[in-house]
C-alpha cells in the first residue's frame, strides 16, 4: 500500500486509551460579520461551559482580508483567549471563487491562493486547524471524476503549505452532490496527502449513518461539526431535534480515540441551549453504560489526554 493511502496511520496520532466523552471540550462555531448572533457574548459561552470556538463567516458579505474585519477578528481572538476559550479552528470560505475542485486551472489556482491567504492569517493568530470544503455545488455526474482529481491536486498543495505554517487542514464531508459526500469518496480525497485530516460533519452525511462514517475514517478525523438533521438534508438543528442517534455517534468517536472538541455547528447559537444540550447528551450517553467506550467506570481515574 502506498504510504499516502494508509488511511489508518493518518497524521501521526499516538495510540492511547479513548477518553470518556466528558473529557471532550464542548465548542461552537461562531459567525462573524453579518451572520453574527447580535446578543451573543463570549462570556456567556464560557459561563455555559463552552470552551472552544471555531471562526466562520458568510463569505459573500464578509471579507476577512479587509483590514477592519481582520482587526475586529483579531480582537475577538484575543478576548476569547483572555476568557480561557480555545480558538480551535477557522472555517475557510466556500462558494464558486473558493472552489478548489474547479477544472479550469486558473480558477483553481486563484481559489487556492485565496485560501492560502487565510491560512497565513490563521497561522498568525495561532489557530491550529482550518476547515476546508472540498468543493462547491452542484457537481454534475459527468464531471465528478475530473473534479475529484482536481481537488486532490489542490489538497496536496494545501497540505504541504499547512505543514510549513504549522496548521492542519481538515477536509469536511459534504452533502448532496458536493465532493466528499461519502466515506469512500472522502478516502479518495484524503489519499492526496497523509497530512490531511477530516472534519466530520454528521449533519452532512445523507448517504450513510454518521457512526459508520466515523468508524471508516477513524483516526483521520481531527475535528467535528455537530448538529442534527431530518435525514433528508442538512438542517443544523440542535442534537436531539432530528434523526441522528447521538449515543451511537459518541460511541464510534470514542472507539476511534477522537480527542478533539465536540464542536457544535448549530443555528442559532445560544450559549445556554448549547450548555443544556451538552449536559443532556452526556446524561443520555451515561445511561447506556460506559462499557462501550472501553470498560471505563465513573470512579476510575481520569485518562490522560492523548
Ligand atoms: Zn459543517
Amino acid at each position: 500500500m502506498n504510504k499516502s493511502e494508509d488511511i489508518q496511520t493518518g497524521i501521526g496520532r499516538t495510540a492511547c486509551a479513548p477518553p470518556a466523552p466528558a473529557a471532550w471540550k464542548p465548542g461552537t462555531s461562531i459567525q462573524l460579520g453579518a451572520g453574527a448572533e447580535p446578543n451573543m457574548k463570549l462570556e456567556d459561552l464560557r459561563d455555559n461551559g463552552v470552551g472552544c470556538i471555531e471562526l466562520a463567516w458568510p463569505n459573500d458579505v464578509f471579507d476577512m482580508l479587509e483590514p477592519d474585519n481582520r482587526n475586529r477578528c483579531e480582537e475577538l481572538v484575543r478576548q476569547a483567549r483572555e476568557l480561557g476559550i480555545h480558538v480551535w479552528s477557522l472555517h475557510l470560505p466556500y462558494g464558486t471563487e473558493w472552489d478548489v475542485s474547479a477544472v479550469d486551472e486558473r480558477h483553481r489556482e486563484a481559489a487556492i491562493a485565496r485560501h492560502l491567504q487565510l491560512m497565513h492569517l490563521a497561522a498568525a493568530w495561532k489557530i491550529g486547524t482550518v476547515i476546508l470544503h472540498p468543493s462547491w455545488e452542484p457537481i454534475p455526474a459527468a464531471e465528478r471524476n475530473e473534479r475529484l482529481q482536481a481537488c486532490r491536486r489542490s489538497l496536496a498543495r494545501m497540505a504541504a503549505e499547512a505543514e510549513r505554517l504549522s496548521l492542519r487542514v481538515a477536509v469536511e464531508c459534504l452533502p448532496r452532490t458536493c465532493l466528499g459526500n461519502t466515506s469512500a469518496e472522502m478516502r479518495e480525497l484524503l489519499a492526496a496527502d497523509e497530512r490531511l485530516g477530516v472534519c466530520c460533519d454528521v449533519n452532512h452525511l445523507l448517504q450513510e449513518e454518521p457512526e459508520e462514517f466515523v468508524r471508516k475514517l477513524s483516526s483521520r478525523i481531527i475535528t467535528v461539526h455537530m448538529s442534527d438533521n431530518d435525514g433528508l438534508d442538512e438542517k443544523h438543528w440542535y442534537p436531539g431535534e432530528g434523526v441522528i442517534r447521538w449515543n451511537d455517534v459518541i460511541s464510534a468517536l470514542l472507539e476511534c480515540g477522537y480527542h478533539g472538541p465536540f464542536m457544535f455547528e448549530v443555528r442559532p447559537v445560544s450559549p445556554d441551549r448549547l450548555g443544556q444540550c451538552w449536559s443532556r447528551l452526556m446524561s443520555d450517553y451515561s445511561k447506556i453504560g460506559l462499557k462501550i467506550a472501553g470498560g471505563e467506570d465513573e470512579d476510575a481515574a481520569p485518562i490522560e489526554k492523548c
